[in-house]
């Protein structure tokens, strides 16, 4: 038995900055005599949640009822309300959102006729909310709410699936309706999906790590299954299927919220079996 890792997989620029940011803050909230927090989850992934939290980091959705402290912006953003809202309060900001996503926010704020394409309860479409109020388009059948020979201008959600987006943009032609879209998928989540392109090409099955909740993580998975292979999300090594033991070959990839810690302990464990 075999594993072969993707050529790029786990943690991308953006996450690695804000848990270093993260962890960085929590050591300044120290010095000050200050208790640290971090508005929302820093990132998708239950891992590393728990190293912030070892951290002295604590998760939280507002300052309603905090004593004052050092809050980190999570990596998907938040809205200016909620920002605002911090800094009134005298909470001290360290701002972990990607660069990509503060970029994405900027283009927002200026698009005429402005949607978002992505999913609604996702952080970085609810932070985006957050700066502006506009439809959001989650699939084909809320294109509904557009109007026909009207031009829109799309903030689509970094780590949105490619087959979605071309659906939604096909069906969209069809209706007459006409979207430019600003941004494109994050070029980390793209790198990770052709990696695993090529990788589908020469094993029988994929392991992604990663969390359920990671939409990059979930979306490795799905590609894996499009391209007719079995795939397993998986957020622990406890929790990987007898299934994965069961393969001459086994492609191993990570969504950008997986530490590597996690990878290897994951790698450890389906090497671990087939040492026995
Ligand atoms: S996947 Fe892209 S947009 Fe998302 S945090 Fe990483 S670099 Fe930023």
């Amino acid at each position: 038995m075999k594993i072969i890792e993707a050529a790029s997989y786990g943690f991308c620029s953006g996450v690695r900055s804000a848990v270093d940011k993260a962890l960085k803050a929590a050591e300044r909230a120290r010095s000050l005599g200050l208790p640290c927090y971090v508005c929302g989850s820093l990132v998708h992934s239950r891992a590393v949640a728990d190293m912030l939290s070892s951290a002295g980091i604590m998760e939280i959705d507002s300052p309603d009822g905090h004593e004052k402290g050092v809050v980190i912006i999570r990596t998907h953003g938040i809205g200016d309300g909620l920002r605002h809202s911090f800094e009134e309060t005298g909470f001290i900001i360290e701002d972990a959102t990607c660069p990509v996503l503060l970029r994405n926010a900027e283009l927002l704020r200026h698009a005429g006729n402005p949607v978002l394409i992505g999913n609604g309860k996702h952080s970085e479409i609810m932070g985006l909310l957050g700066c502006r109020q506009v439809p959001v388009i989650e699939g084909p059948d809320d294109l509904d709410a557009l109007t026909s020979g009207t031009s829109y201008e799309a903030v689509i959600q970094t780590t949105l699936s490619s087959a979605l987006l071309d659906e939604i943009l096909h069906q969209a032609d069809v209706k007459g309706i006409y979207i430019r879209c600003l941004n494109s998928i994050c070029g980390a989540s793209a790198e990770r999906r052709r990696a695993l392109e090529e990788l589908v090409l020469s094993v029988d099955a994929v392991v992604v790590v990663g969390d359920e909740e990671s939409a990059n993580s979930a979306e490795l998975a799905a590609l894996a299954r499009r391209k007719g292979l079995p795939s397993y999300l998986v957020s622990d090594p406890d929790m990987i299927p007898d299934a994965v033991f069961h393969y001459n070959t086994i492609g191993l990839t990570a969504g950008a919220s997986a530490p590597d810690q996690l990878i290897e302990a994951v790698k450890g464990r389906i090497g671990e079996y087939y040492g026995r």
